[in-house]
């Protein structure tokens, strides 16, 4: 068997306590060395984002932070969600109209999901090395592209196998 991509971080099955940790760590990190604030709010946003690996709405998001006595008005929560995307630190899933956290914060990627529409699950990987000639095409249009997403739906494994029981 081949080894699996340690990207695919949401599906696999991994010590989450640590990945959480981690992830908040890097991302204050990031934040202390550019010189960027991670007030209370957008912290706890990222922190409901690697919660769990899987995709939030806005609303989603606004009802936890309500939960959690945090500030229940849209622009405050949209304006998190803004900051944490423009910073690399999660994606929009344009399909799901939702987000989801990074799992390669602070590297410039182009991000493909693998999104399960049973549960929602999303996993991040790299997209495809095709793609590379996606991008040679486009670069001989003289088209500059900035950001691929990829978004790729299906049935994680963890759905299959309980549909099978
Ligand atoms: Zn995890
Ligand atoms: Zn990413
Ligand atoms: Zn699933």
């Amino acid at each position: 068997m081949s080894k699996k991509t340690p990207a695919l971080v949401g599906f696999e099955q991994h010590n989450h306590g640590a990945c959480l940790e981690n992830a908040l760590n890097s991302a204050e990190e990031y934040c202390t060395k550019n010189k960027i604030k991670l007030t209370p709010i957008r912290k706890k946003v990222l922190e409901l984002l690697l919660q769990e690996h899987r995709a939030l709405g806005a609303y989603a998001i606004l009802a936890m932070l309500r939960e959690q006595g945090f500030s229940n008005q849209p622009p405050v929560a949209y304006r998190a969600l803004d900051f944490l995307v423009e910073h690399g630190f999660a994606h929009k899933i344009e399909k799901l109209n939702a987000f989801i956290a990074c799992s390669l914060p602070g590297a410039n990627h182009s991000p493909a999901f693998l999104i399960c529409k049973k549960c929602n699950m999303v996993a991040e990987t790299q997209s495809a090395p095709h793609n590379i000639s996606f991008k040679e095409t486009a670069n001989s249009t003289g088209f500059q592209i900035e950001q691929t997403i990829i978004e790729a739906q299906g049935i994680c494994q963890s759905c299959i196998e309980t549909s099978h029981l």
